[in-house]
């Protein structure tokens, strides 16, 4: 009749299951710290099918799917370029509040 199915449904990350198949995202920039929410995978299963391994995935919306986030309280380091005292291009670290508007 039908073939073997053996959903499980994810309420959220937490769940058993919930980050089967999914990889670990790279760190990326400046970011701080891998995603609290995802553990750094950026999305997570809201249906998995045990059976056929497929899933049906939800993006993460703390990090928005990039796993990583900036916490907030630091300043985020950055390259620039200033003019030192003698007069010449030099590269300098700026620090810049960071864009995470949590
Ligand atoms: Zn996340």
């Amino acid at each position: 009749m039908s073939h073997e199915k053996r959903i499980v449904e994810c309420s959220g990350p937490h769940d058993p299951h919930a980050l089967d198949g999914i990889s670990l995202l790279p760190r990326t920039g400046e970011l701080d710290r891998a995603c609290p929410q995802c553990f750094g995978h950026g999305q997570w299963n809201r249906e998995y099918d045990l059976a056929s391994q497929r899933s049906k995935r939800h993006l993460c919306d703390k990090c928005e799917g990039r796993g990583w986030i900036e916490t907030g309280d630091d300043l985020v380091p950055s390259h620039d370029v200033a003019l030192s005292p003698e007069g010449y291009p030099d590269w300098v670290i700026r620090f810049d509040p960071s864009n995470d508007v949590e």
